[in-house]
């Protein structure tokens, strides 16, 4: 059991799986090239609030640490739509109220992930350590000690890069033979800006809500986070004719948002601020394949697939592929490589499905929401759903509040969809039918 191991980057998912890890009796050594979240320097600009669903729910209930992080969490029961006239429209997540996903910031959960780690004796955490490179066959990691310009060799029996989206650990995999990679940007980028707490402390929007400004090319969103502000997020074109780029001066800011979002306005006093000081953040998906080199090196969360934000999921995905690491150690304790096969194989299959499922959620979120034929389709659906519990099962809710993998989610939502969207085809094919039919039996 005294089996070693090395991971790169204690984000959200490095923090978790060196507690998996502790927990099972392995040595870790967790390198991270930021400084100590708790020091109170978290780094912002990269989504400050996220959205906590089943999935990561489940991989942190079996570290004990769930109730503990849940309590810095808002829960979100749907989304309210922003019309450009300022109405407002409101549509649950789910048939049954209490379903909710959950707005977490990213420094709390991060901290409470790390703190889960360090409470196993075999786990050492280290900040201020940047990963320069990889020797996959020895495995070691090479680092360097930011603080002292110190270069650190950490050995181990496997490095595990769990340093996301723009990983150092795939970066070294990426010189293998027949090593697969690509990634895509979306032509859209965000930027994050702020509707701070109303004078009294109290949130001046609903904030059991994930608000959302649908207008059909881009979108905003924003995020209620318990000091009483909101985290909204614009996601633009990068380029074009409007867009970040063509987007300079105050008074063009100004302007694009008493266009587009004249509700919200009077509710952000710092807008033109942070939208000059905060950085427009690029939307990556990337795929590779394999996600592990021998039993030496493995990679998990972003750093194997990072997904667009747009099914709140990233992170909720990462947690679990964190569960499925720990389940293929338990299930194969001497056979490292047929783990770390094993975990990629259980894997691949529904990242690549989420990647999908994200782009596509993209499209409805900034353009469907917006219509009334998507509030009916969602009423529909929920309908069905009550109908036939256990039976119907929107998409959405088998991603967000069901552990159902997420590329058997995707086939059973087609499924459903041919058989009840084209069985009510079908069946006022024959209403008419035999509507016509009636007309001519009164006629003759
Ligand atoms: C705008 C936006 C909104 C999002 N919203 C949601 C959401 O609502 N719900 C959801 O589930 N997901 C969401 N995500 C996705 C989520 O942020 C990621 O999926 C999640 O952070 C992945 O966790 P990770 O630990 O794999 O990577 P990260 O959180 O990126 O952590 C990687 C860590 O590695 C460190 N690191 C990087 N390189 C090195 C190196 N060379 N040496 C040492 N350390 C290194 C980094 O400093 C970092 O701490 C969102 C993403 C974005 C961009």
């Amino acid at each position: 059991m005294n089996q070693k191991f090395t991971l790169v980057g204690s984000g959200l998912a490095g923090g978790l799986l060196a507690a998996y890890l502790g927990r099972r009796g392995y040595d870790v050594d967790l390198y991270e090239r930021r400084a100590d979240p708790r020091a109170g320097n978290f780094v912002g600009g990269r989504s400050i609030n996220l959205a906590l669903s089943t999935r990561g729910i489940h991989a942190l209930e079996q570290l004990g640490i769930a109730d503990e992080v849940l309590q810095h969490a808002i829960p979100m029961r749907g989304r309210m739509i922003h019309d450009k006239s300022g109405g407002l429209h409101f549509s649950p997540y789910d048939v049954d109220p209490n379903k909710c996903i959950n707005s977490i910031g990213r420094g709390a959960l991060n901290t409470a992930v790390i703190e889960a780690a360090q409470r196993y004796p075999s786990v050492r955490v280290h900040f201020n350590h940047h990963c320069t490179d990889v020797d996959l066959e020895t495995p070691v990691a090479h680092l360097l000690n930011t603080e002292t310009n110190q270069a650190i060799t950490a050995r181990g029996d496997a490095v595990v890069g769990v340093d996301g989206a723009f990983s150092a650990v795939r970066r070294a995999m990426q010189r293998l033979d027949r090593f697969d990679y690509s990634q895509s940007y979306l032509a859209h980028s965000y930027k994050e800006l702020t509707i701070p707490p109303a004078p009294d402390g109290s949130w001046r929007m609903e904030k059991f809500s994930l608000h959302i400004w649908p207008r059909k090319s881009f979108m905003m969103i924003a995020l209620p986070n318990p000091d009483g502000s909101f985290t909204c997020t614009l996601f633009w074109e990068f380029e074009g004719p409007r867009s970040f780029a063509t987007t300079k001066t105050d008074a063009d800011v100004r302007r694009f948002f008493d266009e587009e979002f004249p509700d919200a306005v009077p509710l952000m006093p710092t807008l033109l601020e942070d939208f000059t000081e905060n950085p427009t953040g690029s939307l990556v998906t990337v795929r590779c394949a394999p996600w592990h080199y021998q039993d030496k090196v493995a990679l998990v969360g972003d750093a194997a697939h990072a997904v667009v934000p747009f099914y709140g999921q990233g992170m909720n995905a990462a947690f679990e592929d964190c569960v499925v690491f720990d389940e293929c150690l338990a299930e194969f304790p001497n056979d490292r490589k047929r783990a770390f096969t094993e975990y990629f194989v259980r894997r691949k299959v529904n990242a690549d499905a989420l990647a999908d499922l994200a782009v596509h959620n993209f499209i409805e979120m900034r353009d469907k929401t917006a219509s009334r034929r998507f509030r009916a389709k969602k009423k529909l659906d929920h309908l069905f759903e009550g109908m036939l519990p256990r039976v119907y099962l929107p998409l959405y809710t088998m991603v967000t509040f069901t552990r159902i993998p997420y590329a058997e989610a995707a086939r059973r939502a087609r499924c459903q969809d041919r058989i009840v969207y084209g069985g009510m085809i079908i069946a006022g094919m024959l209403a008419a039918g035999l509507l016509v039919a009636l007309f001519r039996l009164i006629a003759f």
